[in-house]
């Protein structure tokens, strides 16, 4: 039976997520399914810079780290991060990018873990978690070593020389769920950490990082969390790991008390000690209205819509472009991928570029993947319809062959 786009507004109408689209300010003229690469700017996010700089920044000045509580920002975000992701209060803060979290996280892991000198990663994971573990790798001259193993073969990878298997929880490319329990218990059964980066996660799916067993996590705040552009990222240390655990980048903001100005470094008692400079109070103003925009909204109903737009979206095209000559790259179902589907076709980035100017936004990642994301707060059955109508026009009609989608721009 064909999907209508009646059936598509029906389901808006019934979607329990409905309300939330009117928390963020989407043009009207586009339909916006790159959430997974920068979530939309929220509704209140204008107003709230624009206060941050002209009265907390411009009359209050150096007095606002009080007066506005900008000093309280890391935590006081960690704890609106914590309930998305299954976490306890004091187990998150958020500081610094991803990439510089992996650091400190995976650097104290490998520590906390000595001797033992391996760590694990799958091949195909982010590029920035595989670098950072290789730039470790070399920082620590042989003292570490990193093994990177194909996803079929990371559970057997697992031995006791093992001191961090590092994992992308949902895979940027594909889509693909891991297991974090599963993977948790055989890691904690031979004596590893896992360190799970959340960044295509957080905001995506339900968690349970403290039911599941996790040790670590990071994850980005830019993404489903809409952040903004370079928002700062987040990170995780389950409650019991936390006095053992120490990152090497010990500034005085993860002192136990900065402003004694002591020589000594002491790091401070809880998740704190993962701190390192002094918090980018823009950034934190704008991610702090990213999170209000889940505020009441049930982490179940996320991961329900979650599934069903890309459910959705999948069945689209095979019904209206199954002679285009996609790969479906992600997992068919719903329940074992992440809030975006990867279509794989050799003319993929001409095909991405002529659906942009055509007012539908997803990305390219090379060789060969065009992908889409859902964003469930403000992403509609409807925009799933019409995007799909608008990629089964520029593949019928072959649009994308026009030179000017064949050039290529610094960021795909
Ligand atoms: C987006 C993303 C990052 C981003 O790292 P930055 O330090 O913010 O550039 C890291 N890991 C994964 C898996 C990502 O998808």
């Amino acid at each position: 039976m064909t999907i209508s786009r009646e059936d598509c507004l029906a389901r808006d109408v019934a979607d329990p997520l409905a309300f939330a689209r009117a928390r963020f300010i989407v043009p009207h003229d586009l339909i916006y399914l790159d959430g997974n690469s920068l979530g939309a700017l929220p509704a209140t996010a204008p107003a709230r810079l624009a206060d941050v700089v002209s009265r907390e920044w411009g009359e209050d000045l150096i007095r606002s780290w009080n007066k506005n509580d900008w000093i309280g920002l890391p935590a006081r975000l960690g704890a609106r991060i914590a309930p998305l992701i299954g976490a306890g209060a004091n187990e998150v803060i958020v500081a610094d990018s991803t990439s510089v979290n992996l650091f400190k996280l995976a650097a104290a892991a490998v520590r906390a873990r000595a001797p033992r000198r391996v760590i694990v990663s799958e091949i195909g994971n982010f590029p920035t978690d595989l670098y950072v573990l290789q730039g470790l790798e070399d920082l620590l001259g042989g003292a570490i070593e990193l093994r990177m193993v194909p996803r079929c073969a990371l559970m057997d990878a697992l031995d006791d020389s093992v001191a961090l298997i590092a994992l992308t929880h949902i895979h940027y490319k594909t889509g693909e769920i891991h297991d974090m329990a599963a993977i948790d218990d055989r890691a904690h059964a031979v004596g590893a950490l896992v360190l799970w980066d959340l960044s295509h996660s957080a905001g995506a799916v339900e968690l349970h990082l403290d039911r599941d067993g996790a040790d670590l996590a990071i994850g980005c705040g830019y993404k489903y969390l809409n952040g903004g552009p370079g928002a700062p990222a987040f990170l995780f240390v389950a409650r019991a790991l936390q006095p053992e655990l120490h990152q090497p980048l010990s500034g005085w903001m993860g002192h136990d008390a900065p402003f004694d100005f002591s020589d000594r470094y002491r790091p401070a008692e809880g998740i704190a000690r993962h701190l390192c400079g002094t918090p980018v109070v823009l950034g934190m103003a704008a991610l702090e209205e990213g999170l209000k925009t889940f505020d009441g909204i049930r982490m179940g109903d996320i991961e329900s819509k979650s599934a069903a737009l890309g459910d959705l979206f999948l069945s689209l095209v095979a019904e209206r472009c199954s002679d285009a000559g996609f790969i479906v790259s992600c997992p068919p179902s719903g329940e074992r991928r992440g809030s975006q589907v990867a279509l794989r076709h050799p003319e993929g980035y001409a095909i991405m570029q002529a659906l942009i100017a055509s007012g539908v936004i997803g990305d390219f990642r090379a060789p060969d993947v065009i992908r889409f994301g859902f964003a469930p707060l403000y992403t509609r059955y409807v925009d799933v319809w019409d995007a799909n109508h608008r990629l089964a026009e520029i593949v019928a009609q072959r649009t994308w062959q026009q030179d000017r989608f064949r050039i290529r721009a610094a960021v795909t």
